[in-house]
């Protein structure tokens, strides 16, 4: 009890003194404005590629867990000349905490894949292999690579001889009963790094965001390998 007493003055003592460093409002401020800049980064490196060309795409990183906080990207912007400042904070009802803004359409997509699978950062291309494929092989309902070096490069794979699916979901506006339908396959416990959508685009995720970015590079290039293998090009 009195180990208790003494850490709770301790405590007190040291909030007094330093309250910049103890407050938990700013240890989140300074890890926010954080993911904030490496997202920033990471958006006008992909538009280099060509994956989020013409303000498609959209990024978002885990703040807090407890309870759940999400630095995302603001709705239509260019991702080639991303801010940090253009980030905002969200809740778990979408409801913008930080920032001045309102936030990506597809907000709830990526709310659904921290929530079930606890991803440190979540991150959506509109690349040109992801809408070519995704509507292609739509009819099988996935996507399918295996055989290739590089899946590797997936978290946990250790073999070119792993088999990744990717699910096809058809594309909607409707992105609440969208991101039920994605919720409900995450529930699953299906072995997955991504997902698409039709016509549309690539979502994955990592435990945080340099392993998110390592999945967006790794399966990129496996679907350009795959779309150009199929097409003789
Ligand atoms: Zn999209």
């Amino acid at each position: 009890m009195h180990a208790i007493i003494r850490a709770m003055a301790r405590s007190r003592k040291g909030s007094a003194s330093k309250p910049s460093r103890r407050a938990p409002r700013n240890v989140s401020s300074a890890r926010f404005d954080k993911l904030a800049a490496g997202l920033a980064e990471v958006g006008r490196s992909f538009y280099q590629r060509g994956w989020v060309l013409g303000t498609s795409g959209n990024f978002s990183a885990l703040v807090s867990d407890k309870p759940l906080r999400l630095a995302i990207t603001s709705t239509g912007l260019d991702k080639g000349a991303l801010d940090q400042k253009q980030f905002l904070e969200i809740d778990d009802q979408a409801r913008v905490v930080r920032g001045d803004g309102k936030p990506s359409a597809e907000t709830a997509l990526h709310l659904a894949i921290a929530r079930t699978r606890r991803a440190g950062a979540v991150l959506h291309t509109h690349s040109l292999w992801s809408t070519v494929l995704s509507d292609a092989l739509a009819a099988a309902g996935a996507v399918t690579i295996e055989g290739f070096e590089m899946l590797k490069g997936l978290d946990g794979v250790h073999t070119h001889q792993h088999r990744e699916i990717l699910p096809i979901f058809e594309n909607s506006q409707d992105i609440a009963e969208l991101a039920a339908q994605v919720q409900a396959r995450l529930e699953n416990g299906a072995a997955m790094h991504g997902f698409l959508l039709r016509r549309h685009g690539l979502y994955t995720w990592g435990r945080d965001l340099a392993e998110a970015k390592r999945h967006v590079e790794i399966l990129e290039f496996l679907l350009e390998a795959l779309g150009r293998s199929k097409s003789g090009v």
